[in-house]
């Protein structure tokens, strides 16, 4: 009987995580990854990150203290003493936010935030990663270097934030009321209250929007400035309460009141809201793996229970339904986790852009919009089912199983809406032409596809969908746009499968053929052959570990 751990709770604990997950394995090797760097991520998130973030949102969430025992202003957020080895752990040792400006390697960390899957703890990585990305290509002043520090390349640790939202509106950033007023030499003073800010009280330099007095209203008059924790010795800025939430408990997140706080510009005067949309995109697409990781960890914790409990006279596995129910959340597992893959490697290549752009950005951008959706509706959809297969047990918050269903529910809201992805999905097609590309590499995957009848059969239903979408008035467009993001989104998916099955893995094949009937065409798909079913629902590498525990 174990005394520290958490396998009376969960099944999936202190399994690799990564050396279970082949579909993701056949990925990683595809995109040449490294592999052993994410065995030994996949074992630590196995065991310490779901026991911590399990524990801290549960029972400790970060606390806000005001003030000091030498009665000064401190405004400091307390995380759970293991919350922050992990963090620790998570960025100086196993470097999960490092190469992505050391070497321009994005892929790989985006595998990584996929397998660290909890959205508390991903949301503080990728807060760093966004604020580190933002100095390193926009910053020339005092903080510049400082994003060596926010990615665990330099010692000591730092973490950062971004702080866009406030009260009148997080989608409408245009309506952005927080002042900044040059004072000479680079440094400006920022007045305004910041209304959704997480990693309040734990951030040691914050991205901040602002409008410098006299620009233009709306989103063209935003600057992006870097605010430090303190300036001159003094806090330069106040936390003034934490938010209670229902998930994402291991960030904390509040409100920010920015009294006069000393900051530096990022890059040019009135250019902040291309910074923000380019910081969007670090965040939008660690959000995408993000939340297909929470999907694969609610899925781990459902298959693994049909393995154990008996019904009727018969392990659930051997129920048909059961099986139906495995399918299809494993093929919205894997078309999602490959869409997000897509999103992280068209990143990697058009992450050095700068505005106005290259059409590879905004190819790039695009996809990105897609994936958010559709992953996100993977995540709260399939934790959903997952829970279901729990029966009772789903619903207790006694099992982490509950938890991730919470989780899920944030990715269709936070780092913009759906109905924002949507919107932006159609700015980026019409304004930048970002289809064009969208077709031709959709084109060129599609003849690299396993099975060319059926990739140019995607391949004409995308381009059908594209049209349809040209050929629509201003108002039915954006009417039916996410309708129409959820569709070219999953035919792309499909796509996507269907390359790395002749790639990587032909049993991605079989997984594509089920996405595409239930998730595109809406009917459900042939009973795949017993051997078939099996080698999807059961992912490869799971059994063979989970085996000897049975
Ligand atoms: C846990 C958590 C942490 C967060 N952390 C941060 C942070 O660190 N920094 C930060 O800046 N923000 C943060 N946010 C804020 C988050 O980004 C916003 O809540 C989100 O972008 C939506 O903005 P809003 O809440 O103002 O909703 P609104 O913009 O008021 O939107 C309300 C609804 O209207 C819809 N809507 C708005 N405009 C349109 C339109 N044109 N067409 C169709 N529908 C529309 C939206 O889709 C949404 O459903 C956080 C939020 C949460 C919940």
């Amino acid at each position: 009987m174990p005394l520290f751990g958490l396998e009376e709770l969960s099944l999936s604990y202190g399994l690799n995580h990564y050396s279970i997950d082949g579909p993701l394995r056949s990925i990683a090797s595809a995109l040449s990854l490294d592999d052993s760097a994410l065995e030994s991520l996949g074992r630590y998130v196995g065991r310490e990150v779901l026991e911590v973030s399990y524990r801290v949102d549960i029972a400790s969430s970060p606390l806000l203290f005001n003030w000091s025992i030498r009665g000064e202003r401190t405004d400091f957020s307390w995380l759970d003493p293991m919350e922050k080895v992990v963090l620790e752990r998570l960025l100086l040792e196993y470097g999960v936010d490092k190469e992505p400006l050391v070497r321009g390697a994005w892929a790989g960390h985006y595998a990584s935030i996929y397998l660290i899957a909890d959205p508390g703890i991903s949301c503080i990585l990728t807060l760093n990663m966004q604020t580190a990305y933002a100095l390193y290509k926009y910053s020339n002043t005092v903080l510049r270097d400082y994003w060596k520090r926010l990615v665990g390349a330099r010692r000591p640790l730092a973490f950062g934030a971004t702080w866009f939202t406030e009260v009148q509106g997080g989608s409408d950033l245009g309506a952005n009321q927080t002042i900044a007023e040059s004072l000479g030499s680079g440094l400006w003073s920022l007045t305004g209250y910041k209304y959704f800010a997480s990693a309040a009280g734990i951030a040691d330099v914050a991205l901040v929007t602002a409008r410098p007095r006299g620009s233009r209203p709306g989103a063209k008059g935003l600057s992006l400035f870097s605010v430090p924790r303190v300036f001159d010795g003094k806090l330069n800025y106040r936390v003034t309460r934490l938010k209670w939430k229902s998930g994402t408990r291991a960030v904390p997140t509040g409100e920010v009141e920015l009294l006069g706080s000393r900051a530096y510009m990022l890059g040019e005067q009135d250019k902040g809201i291309y910074y923000v949309m380019e910081d969007l995109m670090v965040s939008r697409i660690a959000n995408s793996a993000g939340a297909v990781g929470i999907a694969r960890k609610a899925y781990l914790e459902a298959f693994l229970y049909s393995l154990i409990r008996r019904a009727f006279g018969k392990k659930l596995i051997d129920h048909e339904l059961v099986k139906r129910d495995l399918l299809l959340m494993e093929a919205d597992i894997e078309a999602s986790l490959a869409l997000s893959m897509k999103a992280a490697t068209l990143f990697e290549s058009s992450w050095q852009d700068r505005p106005p752009y290259t059409s590879k950005y905004h190819y790039a951008r695009l996809v990105t919009h897609i994936a958010k959706n559709i992953t996100a509706e993977t995540s709260s959809r399939v934790t959903a089912a997952a829970m279901e297969l729990l029966g009772g047990l789903g619903f207790l918050q006694e099992f982490p199983i509950e938890r991730w269903h919470r989780e899920a529910m944030i990715t269709p809201i936070w780092e913009g809406t759906s109905n924002i992805q949507a919107l932006d999905m159609l700015e980026a097609m019409r304004k930048k032409r970002a289809h064009l590309e969208l077709l031709r590499d959709a084109e060129r995957a599609a003849s690299e596809g396993y099975d060319k009848g059926f990739a140019s059969k995607l391949l004409g239903h995308l381009v059908e969908e594209v049209k349809k979408l040209g050929s629509m008035s201003p108002e039915l467009v954006e009417f039916y746009s996410k309708d129409s993001l959820r569709t070219i989104g999953s035919i792309l998916a499909t796509i996507e499968l269907e390359r790395l099955a002749s790639i990587a893995d032909e049993r991605f094949h079989d997984v594509a053929m089920a996405y595409y009937e239930y998730f595109v065409k809406g009917r459900l798909p042939d009973r795949p052959r017993e051997e078939v079913l099996w080698d999807i629902i059961s992912l490869r590498g799971l059994l063979a570990e989970y085996g000897n525990r049975i």
